[in-house]
């Protein structure tokens, strides 16, 4: 039999054996061996830079994240029936985080658990079903997640929404609905027409859930007062409020350590994921002592996994590692000046729409003068970018949006690569030649 080393006899395998619903990134799939800092290499020992993976939120194979879980794996590790110090230790420095009334967590092991569990909690605290999301809204794998997610439902192979399922339009002010100063005014007011759709049914709120930043719906802001207005008409229908933070958390916004902070508003229930573990599945979900004693109406919730004592052992050390190496501060600094770069990059190229976001977590959308999207220019930049060693990825319900978010230790050295690369791609004839096609 062949052995499973060459990328050719791992793309057969996997077409053939693994799940046929996945695709690779790239035109030439990369094998990727190792990982370190800000960094992947392949199996010749080519090194990347990085600017896709937020789950490496404190660098790939972090020593001291690595060495956290290797020892508590070779001393312990059971379900958290029992008594043991990592749980509440990872529970207290990531409640240290938060605002004081989400002080009670419940550890589980991925975005989509940690949505679906939220989800769960407000129907339970409500006595309601019905969802308010966002127009291309994602929030995971499960069937309540997709249920709630319209990027899938109103994609391929999608349904469309389901009956308890009420989405609001994008509030995107760059291609959106509405744009300008009162925008934000504006899609809350369609968050508040879809509760009323759901009272003339009859029924009322069990849910609002949107991210800060809507990651892959294109990198969109949420604009100025648009989240306090929604948070409002939510809980005067009695609906809970929920942060999708999977993505936007941990000081990725480099103001704020979370995403809703930077709308002055405070949730009910806050899910957590991706970078909490830096790799090793963990996630969160952080709530109100209201909501947790109204989840607890005698249903037990037990989760294998979740809060065990190694995943504990390494949050920990992750949430740390943020702090000791002042890695939001970093995002704010080093995002900033990305951001800036990238802004003088859209004066020079015809094709740069929008360059938007925060901290380390930003968006560059590619559009014609009469704002279409360009993904086949997208996709050829992020092809090209790999060939000069730099890996970047599109995303947006056009995949015109070439999505930025690396590990937090990017530094300015990098974004100097990055910008330089980008302004050499973006002359080359593909990309000038757009006018013609
Ligand atoms: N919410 C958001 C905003 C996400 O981006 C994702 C993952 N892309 C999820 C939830 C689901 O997380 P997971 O893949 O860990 O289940």
């Amino acid at each position: 039999p062949k052995k499973l080393v060459s990328k050719n006899s791992l793309i057969e395998y996997r077409k053939q054996h693994l799940g046929k619903s996945l695709s690779l990134s790239y035109k030439e799939p990369l094998k990727i061996v190792r990982g370190s800092g800000q960094y992947l290499v392949d199996e010749t020992g080519r090194k990347y830079l990085d600017t896709i993976n937020n789950v490496a939120h404190v660098g790939h194979e972090h020593p001291k994240v690595v060495d956290a879980g290797k020892k508590q794996m070779a001393i312990l590790n059971t379900n958290s029936r029992y008594l043991h110090e990592n749980i509440s230790h990872f529970a207290k420095e990531l409640i240290s985080t938060l605002p004081p009334d989400l002080n009670a967590i419940h550890f589980v092991n991925s975005g989509s658990e940690a949505n679906e569990l939220a989800i769960r909690m407000a129907k339970a605290v409500t006595n309601e079903k019905d969802i308010l999301a966002s127009e291309v809204g994602y929030h995971g794998n499960t069937n309540i997640c997709v249920d709630i997610s319209s990027y899938k439902f109103d994609g391929k192979g999608g349904n469309g929404a389901p009956k308890h399922t009420h989405i609001f339009p994008l509030p995107d002010t760059f291609r959106g609905k509405y744009r300008g100063e009162n925008a934000g005014d504006l899609y809350a007011q369609e968050v508040n027409e879809q509760i009323k759709n759901i009272n003339k049914k009859g029924r009322n709120v069990a849910a609002f859930i949107i991210e800060p930043i809507i990651s892959c719906g294109g990198q969109i802001e949420l604009p100025k007062g648009f989240l306090q207005k929604a948070y409002l008409y939510t809980r005067k229908a009695g609906g809970i409020c929920i942060s999708d933070e999977i993505q936007t958390g941990c000081g990725r916004m480099g103001k704020t350590f979370w995403g809703f902070q930077l709308h002055n508003v405070i949730p009910d229930i806050v899910t957590i994921g991706k970078p909490l573990g830096n790799g090793h599945p963990l996630a969160a979900v952080a709530c109100t002592q209201e909501v947790a004693n109204k989840f607890a109406n005698g249903m037990e919730y037990f989760n294998t996994f979740g809060g065990n004592p190694v995943s504990c052992a390494i949050g920990t050390q992750v949430l740390k590692t943020i702090k000791q190496e002042k890695l939001q501060e970093n995002a704010l600094k080093i995002g900033q000046f990305l951001k800036t770069e990238l802004q003088k990059l859209s004066l020079e190229s015809p094709i740069i729409g929008d360059v938007r976001g925060q901290g380390l977590f930003l968006g560059i959308e590619l559009v014609d003068k009469d704002l279409n999207p360009l993904k086949d220019e997208a996709s050829y930049i992020v092809n090209r970018m790999k060939d000069y060693g730099i890996l970047m990825s599109t995303d947006g319900p056009d995949y015109n949006v070439i999505k930025i978010k690396p590990p937090m230790v990017f530094n300015i050295e990098n974004v100097k690569e990055l910008i330089f690369y980008l302004r050499k791609v973006l002359i080359e004839d593909f990309i000038l030649n757009y006018k013609a096609k």
